[in-house]
């Protein structure tokens, strides 16, 4: 080829670099193939304004450098421009120079630029990338707000984008749309996607571009709710291709991103589909960020705050008159170890809601390892603390009934109020010493200088009863079973004995059932030291021909109970109805040991219902378990006092009392006879049975011809 002959235009031959020449007045009167194809024009514009194909916001710069370029003739000047455009970007670089006469005075102009729309393109995707990442790691954007961000930004770098949104994979297992532009939210809010679905939007692990044909077989396989939802505000009939990709956290497509065009399916480009990959990773990065943030405030399982949260509330917080309340709930503990972890699981989540929806919306809520810690702002004294706790049982319970009618609210409480001069971090420690003091379900402690002091004591006695109990089954060390009659008062002889267990320790001297057995509840120790009681009582019972009376806790009616019993029983050929099982009122409405309950009286042991009085008596559902008896707390006796008044309103109660337990078919058993005046009154009003210090004090051993003179009785 003849490259040099006549007709050969060298500015032609430019490899891509474009050539423009124009006249003084900035019209083109050259322009080379390279330039065409640059702006998609079909033929030279000769005659036609250089600046008409200037970009408007850098129409002033060139102005500038076309002016100066002029003034020095020779000397080249660089300018950079964008062609007028909406939403795309052409950019390209250029050399003027001026084009003189033969005098040296300036004609025109020669313009020698190349396209460098792909390295702007690249710097606009680095700022985007940048702005996002240092927006989300300064400010701790949550995942929602990670997202929104980034589809701005991915609607800056990939500029013929029309539309945008972003889903984002929520703790249902479904994609949820959290951003969208250009599209009504509120609408696409109330489409939730599958990640399973087939031919699902949400199951490619790439960027990708879709067609209108495939979004079409996507709805075509959507539900008509959720079809009609993204045909309408989601306009995804009109889309010709759409840009997505997936935001890939830990191997798992996290969230994912969109970007729509309307008119053309080619409209994106392979480094569109990289920009939008690379916005995709700096996401992932932010969502992981904020993932290990959320997984260091809050539960994994439930999402609830944990106690690192609740230190930074107090830290942060103003400070301020307030009450921390730590809430421990034994019949969701117990749920655990009935129905496992899914069901507590549940269960906690249902109580956790409830509990918040009925908080105001300045007090908080945390848990962890089985407490619920409540932050009460502007709380003064004990009655408000009080009052909050009373509502939240009622409103748990009524929403646990549902579901889990075998649930109840009764929390052990330990609370701690703040006021001026107490360090924040104090009342934590303080809230949870008191709860660990309080035995007791349904009671608030609140936490007292003394508070510390028992602490010490209590720390000391539970190390030691570990000590002795950690040899079970074997008999535990120190431990003993005393047995207390119980009489029959017309009589005068004995109905049956009571075990009522001892512990007896070198160092701490006798320590009262009272204080240690809520220890060993906490411990975890009930069932088998429970067993141990049992073997022994049924033993002695065998043994000394009398029946005996159990005292049973809540944490030993776990449904193999029973069986157990079965087992002590056939080992000594001891008849059930030679075994009675006491339970206070609380083990007795707790609704879990209901079943093991009934089934024990099935079997034919007696049940009796003891320290009746000292709580919240409910008749009603006392009568739904077939009780043998009620044994009359030591309250009544106390409050009769040692002469007892028969017309006095105590004598009046008793007197009621008997009534009403004749009329439900139950013997009455009145504990704590101290005197013979209370022993006189008490058979003058028709009481028949009884047991106290007056007729006998529980002891270690009976001799075998004691025990026949006793059953004989004496008239
Ligand atoms: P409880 O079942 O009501 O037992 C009666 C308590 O009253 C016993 O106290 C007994 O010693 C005491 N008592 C008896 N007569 C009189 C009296 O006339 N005046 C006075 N002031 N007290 C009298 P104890 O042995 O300290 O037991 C306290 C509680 O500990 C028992 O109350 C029972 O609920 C629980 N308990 C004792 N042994 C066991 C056991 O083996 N298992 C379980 N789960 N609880 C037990
Ligand atoms: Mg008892
Ligand atoms: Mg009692």
């Amino acid at each position: 080829m003849e490259k040099s002959g006549p007709g050969f235009n060298p500015l032609e031959a430019t490899c891509g670099l474009m050539v423009v020449c124009t006249d003084l007045e900035g019209r083109y009167t050259y322009a080379n193939q390279a330039y065409l194809a640059h702006t998609g024009l079909k033929a030279p514009p000769i005659g036609a304004l250089v600046l008409e194909h200037v970009a408007a916001e850098d129409l002033p710069r060139v102005m500038d450098t076309v002016r100066r370029a002029l003034e020095h003739p020779g000397q080249a000047f660089w300018v950079e421009f964008g062609r007028p455009l909406r939403r795309a970007w052409n950019r390209s670089r250029w050399e003027l120079v001026a084009v003189c006469d033969g005098s040296g005075n300036p004609v025109g102009l020669q313009w020698m630029g190349y396209d460098i729309s792909d390295v702007y393109r690249r710097e606009r995707f680095q700022e985007a990338s940048l702005g996002l990442l240092s927006a989300g790691l300064r400010e701790s954007l949550c995942a929602k707000e990670v997202l929104r961000r980034a589809l701005d930004a991915a609607l800056e770098v990939v500029p013929v984008a029309q539309a945008g949104s972003a889903t984002l994979l929520y703790p249902d297992g479904q994609f949820h749309f959290v951003a969208a532009r250009g599209y009504d939210l509120a609408a696409l809010e109330r489409v939730h996607l599958h990640p399973g679905e087939p031919l699902s939007l949400s199951r490619h692990i790439q960027a990708r571009v879709f067609t209108q044909a495939d979004i079409a077989a996507f709805n075509a396989r959507l539900d008509p709710e959720r079809r009609a939802l993204l045909e309408g505000p989601g306009r995804s009939r009109e889309i010709q291709a759409m840009l997505a990709t997936p935001v890939v956290v830990g191997g798992q497509p996290r969230a994912y991103l969109y970007l729509d065009h309307f008119q053309r399916p080619d409209a994106f480009d392979e480094l569109d589909l990289r920009h939008l990959e690379g916005l995709a990773y700096h996401v992932a990065w932010l969502l992981y960020g904020e993932e290990l943030r959320f997984g260091h405030y809050h539960h994994p399982e439930t999402g609830l705050a944990n106690l690192r949260s609740l230190r930074e509330w107090l830290l942060r917080l103003p400070p301020a008159h307030r009450a921390l309340v730590a809430l421990r709930c034994r019949s969701l503990e117990r749920l655990r170890r009935l129905e496992g972890e899914r069901a507590h699981l549940a269960a906690l989540q249902e109580v956790a809601r409830t509990i918040q929806a009925n908080l105001r919306s300045s007090d908080r809520l945390a848990w962890e390892e089985g407490t619920f810690w409540l932050l009460l702002e502007g709380v003064t004294g004990a009655g408000e603390v009080y009052a909050v706790l009373g509502r939240l049982r009622t409103e748990v319970e009524a929403a646990l009934a549902k579901r889990w009618p075998q649930l109840d609210f009764n929390t052990r409480a330990g609370a701690a109020l703040a006021g001026p001069g107490v360090l924040p971090l104090e009342l934590l420690c303080a809230a949870e010493l008191a709860l660990e003091q309080n035995p007791r379900p349904g009671r608030v402690y609140f936490f007292d200088p003394d508070l510390a002091r028992q602490t010490r004591e209590t720390d000391a006695l539970r190390g030691a009863l570990v000590r002795s109990l950690r040899h079970l089954p074997d008999p535990p060390e120190g431990f003993t079973l005393h047995y207390q009659p119980v009489f029959h008062l017309v009589e005068r002889r004995l109905r049956h004995l009571e075990a009522l267990l001892r512990w007896n320790h070198p160092g701490l001297g006798q320590v009262s059932p009272g204080r240690f057995l809520p220890l060993v509840e906490e411990e975890g120790w009930m069932s088998e030291l429970g067993d141990w009681v049992l073997g022994v009582a049924v033993e002695q019972a065998a043994r000394w021909g009398v029946a005996v009376a159990v005292n049973l806790a809540g944490g030993q009616l776990e449904p193999g109970f029973p069986d157990r019993v079965a087992g002590h029983l056939a080992r000594h050929q001891l008849p059930p109805g030679r075994l009675i099982f006491e339970v206070t009122e609380g083990v007795a409405l707790e609704e879990m040991g209901l079943e093991v309950l009934r089934t024990l009286a099935e079997r034919g042991h007696p049940l009796h219902l003891d320290d009746f009085g000292s709580g919240l008596s409910s008749l009603e559902r006392i009568v739904r378990l077939p009780f043998a008896a009620i044994k009359l707390g030591q309250g009544f006796m106390a409050s009769l006092g040692s002469l007892p008044e028969p017309h006095s309103p105590q004598a009046r109660l008793l007197h009621a009392l008997r009534g009403l337990a004749e009329g439900l078919g139950l013997e009455i058993i009145v504990e704590g006879i101290e005197t013979q005046g209370q022993l006189e009154f008490l058979l003058a009003e028709g009481f028949v049975l009884g047991q106290g210090y007056l007729l006998g004090r529980p002891r270690a051993h009976y001799a075998e011809a004691e025990l026949r003179w006793l059953c004989r009785g004496s008239p």
